[in-house]
Formats: C-alpha cells, sequence, structure tokens
C-alpha cells in the first residue's frame, strides 16, 4: 500500500469506547495494540468482525485527505 501504511487512523475501543490512532501498517498486520483508556489488549484485523469499524475508518481517512486537499488548494490561493 506504499504510503498509505505511514498513514493513522482513528479506531475505537471496544470495551470503553475510547478513540485512538493505530498505522494501517498496524491494521494490516493484525498486530495487538493497548487501549490507551483501559488497558485493553485489543488485536487488530483487516478482515472479519471489525471490518466495518475499518471501512468507517478509512471513510474518515479519506474525508481528512479531501479536508488537508481542500486546505492545500485554499493555501495555493493565498
Ligand atoms: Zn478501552
Amino acid at each position: 500500500m506504499g504510503l498509505l501504511d505511514e498513514m493513522e487512523i482513528e479506531i475505537s475501543c471496544p470495551k470503553c469506547e475510547r478513540k485512538f490512532q493505530v498505522s494501517l501498517r498496524q491494521v494490516q498486520q493484525e498486530t495487538t495494540v493497548t487501549c490507551p483508556g483501559c488497558r485493553k489488549q485489543i488485536k487488530l484485523k483487516s478482515t472479519g468482525d471489525d471490518l466495518s469499524k475499518i471501512d468507517k475508518a478509512q471513510k474518515d481517512l479519506e474525508k481528512t485527505i479531501e479536508d488537508l486537499n481542500r486546505n492545500l488548494k485554499f493555501n495555493i490561493k493565498l
């Protein structure tokens, strides 16, 4: 996935619903991360039950990139 590997997405802890960031690479490699809120160990999955969450995170990421592009265009005009 190239540069996207380094990009971070926001996920919600399934236990305490705290939002925190993981990299797409961590998701792809299905690493286990620790929730900064409740210390729950969360195994990241690129497929399966968590797919909808990752889909949502990717949509959020796309929106962030869109916003970034918009800001860049805005800056160029200035
Ligand atoms: Zn948590």
